[in-house]
């Protein structure tokens, strides 16, 4: 759950190298470390290939840079 919002879904991970680190629409972030790297891969079998310039712009163009916080995107 997140620690800001109390958001319990709809968040974004990010692998940085060997750490995933999962991002809530609020725009809070924390370290997960019961997510490993080879379990972020098995889980995105697919991934959608776009890369961002910078962690920032991705957070921005994917909405989580706190523009829907407290919203649930299904
Ligand atoms: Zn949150």
């Amino acid at each position: 759950m997140c620690t800001a919002c109390r958001a319990r879904r709809d968040w974004l991970l990010i692998n940085h190298s060997r750490n995933v680190w999962i991002v809530c629409r609020c725009s809070n972030q924390w370290l997960e470390p019961e997510i490993s790297r080879a379990d972020f891969d098995a889980l995105i079998a697919t991934p959608d290939g776009t890369t961002y310039p910078s962690v920032e712009q991705g957070l921005a163009a994917l909405g989580f840079d706190g523009a829907f916080a407290g919203t649930y995107l299904d």
